[in-house]
Formats: C-alpha cells, structure tokens, sequence
C-alpha cells in the first residue's frame, strides 16, 4: 500500500506552496487507496505554537483534504505530533551512539562561527571536524557543568551518496559536500533531520513529495537510514512556484505591496494608518523605511483600511479574497504537474483519477494569478449552488459583511445573477448595497459626476422614478419593459436610463444587474433611494 504524509513545521498559516505538497501527497493517496499521514513537525519549540498548528489544520480542512491518520484522527503510529515522540527519537540515537556512529560536542556558538569563518576564509565548504576520540560520559557532564551547549552529531560515511528521484533521476553528493551534522540540539530534541527520518519508517511511508529545497537534506536522510536499517522511500523534489515578479512565492510579498501602495499614495494620514493596524506611528515609520516589519493581522488591517489589495500567499488569504477551495485545489495540482494533455478545469474527483507521479514536472511553474481568476470563474459557475451558498455565507462572515442579514433565497439569487464574476469578494460587493439602509450608501464621487451630474443624468433618474412609482405589479420582467420602454421613448440606449437609476441605489456604476437591483431592493427603497439622490 502506498503511504504518503505531509509533515508541515506549524510557524504560521499555511502557505501556498505547503498546501500544494499537502495536495500532491493526498491526491497519490486517495488515487491508489493508499493512506496520507498527517504529521506535524513541532520540534523548533521557540517557533512552533499550538494557533498555528491549528490553522494549518484549519487550511487543510478548507481545501478540503483529508488524513486518515493525524492530529484528531487517531492511528497505529501515533501521536503525530513530533513534540510527543521525544523518547522514541532518543532510542535511535542512543543506538547510533552505542554504535559509534554518533557522538556528543560541545562547541559554542562563537566557536562554531570561528570555524566556519575559518573555512571560508580558506575557500574551502565547511565540515565539522569529527575528534578522533569521542567524549565520554563524564566529558559531557563537565560540559554541561561549565554551561556548554550538548548536542549529538551523527558520522556521515566517507563515501558518495546516491539519490534516485522520480523527478530528476540520479543526483549524485560527494562526501566532499557533507558533514557531521546535528541529529539532538542542546534542548534535547532532535533535529529536523533525525526525527524525519525515523517517522517516516516507524508510519511506513512509502512516498514523500516535498519542495525541491529539500533535495540537498536527502543525502543526509540516506545515510541515517542505512545506518539505522530502514527502508529509503521514494522521493520526488517538486520544482519550485515562482511568482509573477520572477522570485520565490514568499511571505514578504504582502509587506511589500503594502510598503509601494502607501508610498505611491500622496495624502495618506499615517497616524490613522498606524492606528488601523493596532500598530504606532513609529513603527510604521520604520515598516516605511523597510527596517522592521509588522506582523501580518497589521499588514492586513492597514491594506483594508487604505483599500489597497495584497497578493494572496497563505490559504487563508485566497479565502479571505473570495477563492473557492475548489479553484485553489484545481490550480495548485497543476503547479508542476500536468495530465498529460490539455485539460485544466477539473473537479477534484478528476484530478484524483488522472493522478500520476510520473507526470511531475522538472521545470518551474509561474503561478499566474490571471488565470486563478478565470478558475475561480469557472468554478463558481460549475458548482453545486447549495454548496456555493456554504462558501458564500462563510466568507461573508469572516468578512463581517452586511448581506449576512439576508435569507438564503436572496443570496441564492444574488449568485445566480452574478455568475460570471470572479471571486465571491466581487459578488459582495456588487450585492450589499440591498441590505444597507438607504441613508448608509456611500456615493462614488467619480460615479456621481460622470453619470449624474453630466448631461441629462438627474433628467433622466426623475423620469425613472415616475415609471417606477407607476408600475402595477414588481418583478424583474416589469421592470426590465419599463426601463427598455422609457429608454426608446427617449430615443437613448439602455444605459442612460439604467446608470443613473443604478447610481442611485447603490453609489456606484457596478452592481447587480439592475433589473435583479430593484427587484431584490424592493419598489419601496428604490423609490426612496431615487428621492434621496434627486434632493
Ligand atoms: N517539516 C518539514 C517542512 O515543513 C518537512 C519536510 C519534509 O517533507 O521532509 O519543510
């Protein structure tokens, strides 16, 4: 049977790319009926919390990806969370010690540096030089005793080391390009490296897909497990996502778009700025000057505040833009992978059953935000509409938004009368306007000036009213014939009648379709609403 895992270091949200690994494990899982391992890899205690680990399942659980064995789903191999295995990772290394194979150091962090700074002054890679005598027990107390880090280095083999990847084949590492390197840190855990490397055997997994930076951490891995007698899974180095402005997809492009916008702005009023981000001015000055950087809920609140939009990287921000998780799910399993012919809309039932290892991709893949667009159109016309009704209200409450007022049948129709947009963040915008009171529309000046108050603008929002406040019975069909009727009479096209009437009601030049407008509004508000701006 095949097993797969994702083994995410909870530090934060979960980023994009990390859910794109999480997806390429889960979907060789559930295409062979084989089993996907969530684990997750808490051994950095100073960076590692509990919100985030939490958010990570969360993210997870959005996208609609699911474990068989992991955090809240128990399993044989358990606990799951490495912090819970301490005494299980000591047992192997205290193997590797018995054996020779480990040893205990002491050195200091201004010692190390020494060494490193030596090496490269040298022009020579830097690798820890193995004593010919390990230090015995008593050493390590008197070590300890003096206040010096312990930590246990393993002894890599003097020989080359072979890697097969199902990407990029043989990748071969001289011994010349490794060292002894740390399996237990001073705070008794065990490395990344270590504690990897026994889960993977004691959770069976057969398969491990994981970012191509990890490439050069395999050789490391190899030679723990012939060490210790385990199996070496099959490996595959996913090629790397790159992002529009050509670097890595990293974190630090919101901060950066926030930094432009509120450069390129000429009269933003930095104390508001600051305080909208829970943040002084001070600090945003030196957010400003590109010293320090806040954390993201400030980044975030401040974008809101200046309406400026950052470009999604976490799971939770493509939530939070309006994406479905169908779209992001779609999208991401053809960053690197492709099904062998031109297909790309795909539900995910689809995706499983085209699923092939084989077909992953060497080159880079540009993560094109356009066309996440034009999936998330997509995918909002082809799903299930109760199911795109659930997407809408969660997003309209993580947004705190007005329309949550409305019943279900008028979200209903709001989706159906937009369909076409490209997020769900669009579809409330255009839709809110029918639940505020009609003394809390806030008019665009730009809308106002260009569509009412230039030419016959109010003229024609007046005549609206009468044909509106005229009609015997209100419905969509009725309201359509008497816009169409005054718009010949008038010897003018539909959107002179329309705009004034669509400005009037929701302070802008997009919304609804109008007909849908007045309809979901009512005649009593409409009528209101045109009164309101003709004063
Ligand atoms: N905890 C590691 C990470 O988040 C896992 C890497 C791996 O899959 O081996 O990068």
């Amino acid at each position: 049977m095949i097993v797969t895992r994702f083994a995410p270091s909870p530090t934060g949200y979960l980023h994009v790319g990390g859910a794109r690994t999480a997806l390429f494990n889960w979907l060789l899982a559930r295409k062979t009926g084989g089993k996907f391992i969530l684990r997750i890899e808490d051994t950095d205690i100073k960076r590692n919390t509990p919100t985030a680990t939490q958010q990570v399942i969360d993210d997870l659980k959005w996208l609609g990806i699911d474990w068989d064995e992991g955090p809240e789903v128990d399993g044989p191999n358990g606990p799951y969370f490495q912090s819970q295995r301490l005494e299980t990772y000591k047992k192997y290394i205290q193997q590797l010690l018995d054996a020779g194979m480990a040893y205990y150091c002491f050195d200091t962090p201004e010692e190390l540096t020494a060494m490193r700074d030596k090496a490269a002054k040298e022009k020579r890679n830097f690798s820890y030089p193995r004593p010919e005598k390990f230090p015995t027990m008593e050493d390590v107390e008197q070590a300890k005793a003096e206040g010096r880090p312990v930590v246990v280095r393993f002894c890599m083999p003097d020989e080359d080391i072979v890697i097969s990847d199902v990407i990029r084949g043989e990748v071969r590492f001289a011994p010349a390009d490794m060292s002894d390197f740390i399996i237990q840190k001073s705070d008794g855990y065990p490395t990344y490296h270590f504690a990897v490397v026994v889960d993977d055997e004691l959770m069976e997994v057969t398969h491990v897909m994981r970012g191509q930076e990890h490439l050069m951490n395999t050789p490391y891995h190899q030679a723990l497990q012939k060490e210790l007698g385990f199996r070496t899974p099959t490996y595959a180095h996913m090629s790397v996502t790159v992002s529009e402005g050509g670097g890595k997809l990293s974190k630090r492009e919101r901060p950066k778009a926030l930094r432009t916008a509120i450069k390129s702005k000429q009269d933003v009023d930095l104390e508001e700025l600051a305080a909208a981000g829970g943040i002084t001015v001070e600090e945003l000055e030196s957010f400003l000057k590109k010293k320090t950087t806040p954390d993201m809920p400030a980044i975030n609140s401040m974008a809101d505040a200046l309406g400026v939009h950052l470009p999604e990287i976490n799971v939770v921000d493509f939530f939070n833009s309006g994406y479905l998780p169908e779209t992001l799910v779609n999208f991401l399993g053809l960053l690197g992978w492709s099904p062998g012919d031109d297909r790309e809309i795909m539900p995910v039932s689809e995706q499983i059953e085209c699923f092939d290892i084989k077909r992953l991709t060497k080159s880079n893949s540009l993560f094109d935000r356009k066309k996440l667009q034009s999936f998330n159109t997509e995918h909002i016309r082809m799903i299930d509409k109760d199911r795109l009704l659930e997407h809408f209200r969660a997003f309209l409450q993580a947004q705190d938004s007005p329309l949550l007022k409305a019943s279900d049948e008028v979200l209903k129709r709001v989706l159906h009368a937009t369909e076409g947009s490209r997020t769900l963040a669009e579809i409330e915008k255009k839709s809110k306007f029918i639940v505020l009171p009609n003394d809390e529309i806030e008019y665009d000046p730009k809308s106002v000036k260009k569509v009412l108050l230039k030419k016959d603008g109010l003229r024609m929002l007046g005549l609206v009213r009468e044909r509106m406040a005229g009609l015997e019975e209100v419905t969509a069909e009725n309201i359509e014939t008497a816009l169409r009727s005054l718009a010949e009479e008038q010897e003018v096209g539909l959107g002179k009648v329309a705009q004034p009437l669509r400005v009037a009601l929701c302070g802008t030049t997009v919304s609804l379709p109008i007909f849908d407008s007045v309809d979901l509004l009512g005649m009593d508000n409409t009528l209101e609403r045109i009164d309101l701006t003709l004063e």
